[in-house]
């Protein structure tokens, strides 16, 4: 469990820290999302004495992410932090997968969906007890390449030895720090998130994932999974916010789906939400310029990706890896300069995994909208086979009429 404030060893005054120069911490950790409490839980595995700083007690009931993969969890498990993440997922063994209007596709594959806001709480009650939590908000910090400073607006302070920002798109803090953020598309990603009228047993421990079915839509997919009791559904696409077809889904999300994706309302019926539709557009954005003394930036707050393809929190927990394995070395030496903080962002697996998750974000955008070569031989292809099977379903057709024609006519 969280250590509660009260055993807070940093004394909780509006008086400076008499002593600011003597790090308290190793590692002072801002914001508790998935990044901030994984780094947290394992540096404080390492045997660090780790202070994370949240902006709430409770992460808000927002929209984000609601599934991940077995090599995600494997992570939270490494830091301690998989038996509260799995006790709010529901486990899933099957992925279908839809393409070109029909079902292509059935496998085994191990990810689990939840609420965000409910894993990202019950990774934080699950925090080792070396980790010691508060909750306010920052008012000031200095860093540099031996100790960093935080003051809370309440006139608390904290020094440590490393700053580590995980404060996903919350600028606040970032700004306090002299780091400037880039946009790198706007608007990039359109993302639905509703409840549907599916039973639960239409997909227990299962997963669709339903390509869209005509090229240069904007859509990229639409996901249907239990969580819970309800059978979740996810659609990902390229669409801005208040545009004609965002407007027109929202007008008739049931209708506009059938319109979209035919052969998904053939083969399970029409996907009906139920309840409030959720939606949540995303901007790609980046930081530049990031290597300083003292600090590091990790998940969200380095970099978003687009959700569409599942590389938000894997992106973030690669983060967490890369950085827990160069803790080690770095504070077996004095100080925490440039040198050190560089070698985190020069890293090959994090240099690696920004590549694969900021490059699929555009490209496959650019494939869902038809704006390239590629994109558009796989639209033509894909309208070629369904112009194709609707010609053998109407040759079908007409070949049964004309059998029970010609059997009317001969009794
Ligand atoms: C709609 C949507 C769908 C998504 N779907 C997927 C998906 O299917 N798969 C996937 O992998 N990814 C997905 N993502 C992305 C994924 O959710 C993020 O990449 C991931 O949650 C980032 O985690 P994080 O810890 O870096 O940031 P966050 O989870 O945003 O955590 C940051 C924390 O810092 C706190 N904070 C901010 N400022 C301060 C401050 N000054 N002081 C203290 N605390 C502060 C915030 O309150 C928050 O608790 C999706 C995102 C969205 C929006």
């Amino acid at each position: 469990m969280n250590q509660p404030e009260a055993a807070d060893p940093v004394p909780v005054s509006n008086s400076p820290d008499p002593t600011p120069e003597r790090p308290l911490y190793d590692v002072l950790v801002v914001g508790a999302g998935i990044a901030g409490l994984s780094l947290a839980a394992a540096a404080a595995r390492q045997g660090r004495s780790v202070l994370l700083v949240a902006a709430r007690d409770t992460h808000p009931r927002e929209f984000r992410a609601e599934k991940f993969s077995a090599s995600e969890m494997a992570i939270l498990d490494g830091c301690g932090l998989g038996v509260g993440a799995r006790a709010v997922s529901t486990p899933l063994h099957t992925v279908i997968e839809g393409r070109w209007g029909r079902l292509i596709k059935r496998m085994a594959s191990q990810e689990f969906a939840f609420h965000y806001p409910e894993l990202v709480d019950a990774a934080r009650a699950a925090l080792p007890t070396a980790v010691t939590s508060v909750t306010g908000r920052i008012s000031a910090a200095e860093t540099g390449a031996e100790t960093q400073t935080l003051t809370l607006a309440d006139g608390r302070r904290y020094t440590g030895r490393l700053l580590v920002v995980a404060t996903g798109l919350g600028e606040g803090l970032q700004r306090e720090l002299g780091f400037e953020r880039r946009l790198v598309s706007q608007g990039n990603t359109l993302v639905y998130g509703f409840n549907t009228a599916f039973s639960y047993a239409l997909l227990a421990g299962e997963q669709l994932i339903w390509s869209a079915e005509a090229g240069g839509d904007g859509v990229a997919y639409l996901t249907l999974f239990p969580l819970g009791t309800q059978i979740r559904a996810n659609l990902f696409t390229y669409w801005p916010r208040g545009g004609t077809a965002a407007e027109a889904f929202l007008a008739d999300p049931a209708g506009t789906m059938r319109r979209l994706m035919p052969g998904l309302a053939r083969t399970y019926g029409t996907v009906e939400p139920v309840g409030a539709i959720q939606q949540r557009p995303i901007d790609l954005v980046e930081i530049t310029d990031p290597v300083r003394d003292g600090v590091v930036v990790i998940g969200d707050a380095f970099c978003t990706t687009c959700p569409a393809y599942g590389t938000g929190i894997r992106k973030a927990l690669s983060d967490v890896t890369v950085l827990a394995s160069l803790l080690p070395a770095w504070f077996a030496t004095p100080g925490m300069d440039a040198a050190k903080i560089g070698s985190y962002y020069a890293h090959p697996e994090k240099l690696a995994a920004d590549q694969r998750s900021v490059g699929v974000s555009l490209r496959l955008r650019r494939m869902a909208m038809g704006r390239d070569l590629v994109s558009r031989f796989l639209n033509l292809r894909s309208t070629v086979y369904r112009r194709g099977q609707q010609a053998v379903v109407d040759a079908a057709a007409k070949l049964r009429r004309g059998t029970h024609g010609a059997s009317a006519t001969n009794p």
